[in-house]
């Protein structure tokens, strides 16, 4: 098969049987979201969110989409936008990783900086300034925009139901993190619905309030909240799992080590949030979770040491 351009190729990304033991004998599946052209899971966003856009006659030519995001979302919006011949700006807090806003830059978004202690709020308030003093400008604003769940209802959802029927696998349990809780919400409500006994987790790092624990720093980037995601509902939600920051990096160090997976520190939360939810289910369950990028974005952020 010959792909027409870049957006082809987002999606359908490979699902891997991991080798690690968890508790009663669970099997643990991922979806290794790094293998999107943008190198994560916010490449569907990207993609679903403008294409919406489109449809709704919210976007034309003239227009300059403007984004608050850690990084992987400004990658997937920028990638879309450039093959939509649409100017970028993306508002990032300075604290986030080196590599992500190298690479937002490299696909042609221009880059306005937040202070890191104001965190993505801050981000907000300033995206939604700039909407107001640039002309055409449209503020797709993943936190709140009911597309972001829905783009993955869409796609990865029916992936991992099609991936697992065909190798006559049931899904017991499903975990992932949250930041903007569009993974999670969007691929949870999809699992319940087809699956009905389905334990769901989602997974924030400490230092985020999901679990009502108070909101401090933390190194694991790309998941962690600071106000309850608006699409996030009771009924999607078995499980919140609170992971530290040194189990995650330890488990990224693990993958690496024994199952050649390069994985970013929100993975390894994911992973952690997937070992505990094995302790709930009964023996030989399996669950899906979803590794959302590489370790190749944070390697100025010392994830291996
Ligand atoms: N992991 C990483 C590395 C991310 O960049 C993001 C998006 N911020 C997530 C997980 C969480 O995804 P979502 O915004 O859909 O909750």
């Amino acid at each position: 098969m010959i792909y027409q351009g870049v957006e082809e190729l987002i999606g359908d990304t490979p699902l891997i049987r991991l080798k690690i033991t968890a508790p009663n004998k669970v099997r643990i599946f991922a979806k290794l979201e790094m293998f999107n052209p943008g190198g994560s899971i916010k490449d569907r966003l990207g993609k679903y969110m403008l294409q919406q856009a489109q449809v709704k006659g919210l976007i034309n030519q003239k227009t300059t989409i403007i984004e608050p995001t850690a990084g992987n979302t400004g990658i997937g919006i920028a990638l879309a936008a450039s093959q939509l011949g649409l100017k970028t700006i993306l508002v990032v807090p300075e604290k986030f990783s080196q590599e992500k806003q190298i690479l937002m830059k490299a696909l042609g978004a221009r880059l306005v900086h937040t202070a890191s202690a104001d965190g993505i709020k801050g981000a907000i308030k300033k995206a939604r300034r700039l909407e107001t003093e640039i002309p055409y400008s449209y503020v797709p604003m993943q936190f709140n925009n009911r597309d972001n769940p829905a783009a993955y209802y869409h796609s990865l959802a029916p992936e991992i139901k099609k991936e697992m029927q065909a190798n006559e696998l049931s899904i017991d349990g499903f975990a992932a993190g949250a930041g903007s809780g569009g993974t999670f919400v969007g691929v949870a409500r999809y699992l319940k619905e087809n699956f009905p006994k389905i334990k769901t987790a989602v997974v924030e790092p400490e230092g985020s309030i999901l679990n009502g624990g108070p909101r401090h720093a933390h190194r694991i980037e790309g998941i962690g909240v600071e106000f309850i995601p608006p699409f996030l509902e009771k009924k999607d939600v078995d499980h919140i799992y609170t992971i530290s920051d040194r189990n995650a990096f330890m488990l990224v160090k693990k993958m690496a080590l024994e199952e050649g997976l390069l994985l970013g520190s929100s993975s390894g939360a994911a992973l952690a949030a997937s070992l505990k939810l094995a302790e709930k289910l009964k023996p030989n369950s399996n669950i899906v979770t979803i590794f959302p990028d590489s370790s190749e974005r944070y390697l100025s952020q010392n994830i291996y040491s």
